[in-house]
């Protein structure tokens, strides 16, 4: 079987970790830290947070911008849970923005049309999670712009994009936004195992969301709220989480960091080269919007259904049947059924639901030799022709 991801674990990346666990510190020592400035150094970002996954990061970041029961949270439809979880973990309310159907990712001129309805009806959002959907960048400066008129906070759900640019900008040095989510899952363009990272150029946000990842517990005592009764003093200042990152995770996701940049150039040279070798197939392939350069964390194809004889449901299990490990990005996460109790129904973003019956991810990551590549496009082929 061809894997649709897979991470990529070289000998530097075993030492680390093992020199990790011969030292004084498994966690809450040296590693995180040096992790942190690594990451924040690489985007050009002011601070930076390592946690346990990118899902603690969204939800700590909601809770620093101050969302709560009463709010709003808006996002695409097209992306993985977390990016809506995140809001109904702080008791907020969500919605969704139907994507632009060239880039999957949400639309702003459709962004623009609901913030005008919602004005009008007195539920504008206090958060707006934008996702980078397959490691290309949404229309930030757009959405920035709007952001700064109807007064909501931004946050950059860029779990497929860590190494990819905007506007000749490292994604996650916030011009654009307030917050930028990274996710380390093994999927994702590098690895911790399980991880994330959330990043700010804000030092408000940061004390903030640092206390939230560890049970809002300061040792600080300029955080602190009431006075200290002795040098053991901690004071818990608020209901935090224990979302750490270990230092294991760290050792590795810095030597995986040293080599982000040449896995997102790989990444890249593989997309354009699928790019080539299905042009011919009644297939659309991904658009790239010229300001961007994509972490191309996912490669996904569009199916022409008016040009086959075939369902995309055959193409797709015709492809797993001969090896290839085909997948899935995203079902639309409102007709999940989690979010249909809570009110939306199928045909409520149509562009999201059209991508949804035609798209399908195929393999990519860096260690996928043109052979595997050769493979998949051939299979690919055949499961087309197969009526
Ligand atoms: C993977 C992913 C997440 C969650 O990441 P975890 O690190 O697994 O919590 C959130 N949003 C998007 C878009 C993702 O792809």
């Amino acid at each position: 079987m061809i894997p649709y991801g897979r991470q990529d674990i070289q000998p530097p990346d075993i030492e680390a970790v093992l020199e990790v666990l011969h030292s004084d510190f498994l966690t809450q020592g040296p590693m995180v830290p040096r992790f942190e400035r690594a990451v924040a150094n690489k985007v050009g970002a002011g601070h930076a947070l390592a946690v346990n996954s990118a899902t603690s990061a969204l939800h700590i970041a909601c809770l620093a911008l101050g969302l709560g029961e009463g709010d709003w949270l808006w996002t695409s439809p097209v992306t993985f849970v977390a990016s809506a979880n995140c809001g109904r973990y702080c008791g907020a309310r969500v919605d969704f923005v139907d994507i632009d159907p060239r880039t999957y990712n949400l639309c702003p001129e459709v962004l623009e049309k609901k913030l005008s309805e919602a004005e009008k009806a007195g539920r504008l959002p206090k958060v707006l999670v934008a996702v980078h959907l397959c490691g290309q960048p949404c229309d930030m400066q757009a959405i920035h712009a709007l952001g700064q008129r109807y007064g909501f906070r931004i946050i950059e759900d860029a779990s497929h994009a860590i190494g990819g640019k905007y506007q000749r900008e490292y994604i996650g040095s916030g011009r654009y936004s307030d917050i930028t989510v990274f996710s380390f899952h093994p999927v994702k363009i590098i690895t911790t195992a399980e991880g994330g990272m959330a990043l700010t150029n804000d030092e408000t946000l940061a004390t903030r969301m640092n206390l939230l990842r560890s049970h809002g517990v300061t040792r600080d005592p300029e955080l602190m709220t009431q006075e200290a009764d002795g040098p053991w003093y901690y004071q818990q200042v608020e209901l935090g989480f224990n979302y750490r990152m270990t230092e294991l995770q760290a050792a590795l996701g810095v030597t995986q960091l040293e080599r982000l940049d040449d896995y997102v150039a790989t990444r890249n040279r593989l997309a354009e080269r699928y790019d080539a070798l299905l042009a011919e197939l009644p297939v659309i392939t991904p658009w790239q919007h010229a300001d961007s350069y994509s972490g191309r964390h996912l490669y996904v194809i569009r199916l022409d259904l008016e040009a086959i004889w075939t369902s995309h449901c055959q193409v797709f299990e015709a492809l797993r049947e001969r090896g290839i490990g085909v997948n899935l990005h995203y079902i639309p996460v409102h007709t999940q059924p989690y979010y249909r109790a809570l009110g939306f129904t199928p045909g409520d973003f149509p562009e999201a639901e059209r991508y949804y019956a035609e798209a399908i991810s195929l393999p990519l990551y860096p260690t996928m030799t043109e052979a595997q590549q050769d493979e998949v496009v051939k299979a690919l082929r055949q499961s087309l022709e197969a009526a």
